[in-house]
């Protein structure tokens, strides 16, 4: 089973990828903590990305796409794939199509936790306390969501009449989210 996890900066996709990862024993692509990574590790990508990440703006395709490659072609996390944060746009999606068809692979279902700006901007100031995440201070935080949610639309648009596909109010408890997937998924 393969999932996408769609939602804004803040909507808990993070949280509910690493329940779904333990609960199918899948595997998270997160690609906003492969990226941190990258600048953390200051490799050639990590410097070519980071005014972009400080900035709430998105990172090139090409570098994304070039992220995931490996993961989603490597057989032992073939039909495990957990999607977090990718694809956000329609040219991602169709890399994202093209890998999986190569790999005899496709997705499964498609979730959207839709969650508005204020209660995205009080999570993600309580984060910041506990994470330390570099990229989230709060002007930050409203370009990204408003980078999200204009660049994504689109994408959202295309999953939601060729997949299965689910919107909840990501702005209920965790643990009620974490029910309504479970019942579309027959967990
Ligand atoms: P996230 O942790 O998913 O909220 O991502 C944090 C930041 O990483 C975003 O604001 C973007 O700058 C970058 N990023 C993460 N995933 C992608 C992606 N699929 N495409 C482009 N940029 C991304």
């Amino acid at each position: 089973m393969n999932i996408i996890l769609f939602g804004p900066p803040g909507a808990g996709k993070g949280t509910q990828a690493k329940y779904l990862v333990n609960k199918i024993d899948g595997f998270q692509i997160s690609t906003g903590d492969l990226l941190r990574e990258e600048i953390k590790k200051n490799t050639e990508i990590g410097k070519k990305i980071i005014n972009n990440m400080n900035d709430g703006k998105f990172v090139s395709d090409e570098i994304v796409n070039d992220l995931i490659k490996n993961i989603i072609l490597d057989p032992r996390k073939k039909n495990k794939l957990i999607f977090d944060g990718y694809p956000r746009s329609i040219s991602q999606a169709k890399n994202l199509n093209y890998l999986l068809s190569e790999s005899n692979q496709k997705i499964d279902s498609v979730f959207f936790l839709n969650v508005d700006k204020e209660i995205i901007i009080k999570r993600i100031k309580k984060r910041k306390i506990l994470e330390k995440r570099s990229d989230d201070d709060l002007e930050t935080i409203l370009k990204r969501y408003d980078t999200y949610m204009k660049t994504t639309k689109p994408v959202l648009d295309f999953y939601s009449k060729n997949f299965s596909f689910h919107e909840i109010d990501g702005g209920q408890e965790i643990s009620q989210i974490t029910k309504e997937i479970e019942a579309f998924l027959n967990l």
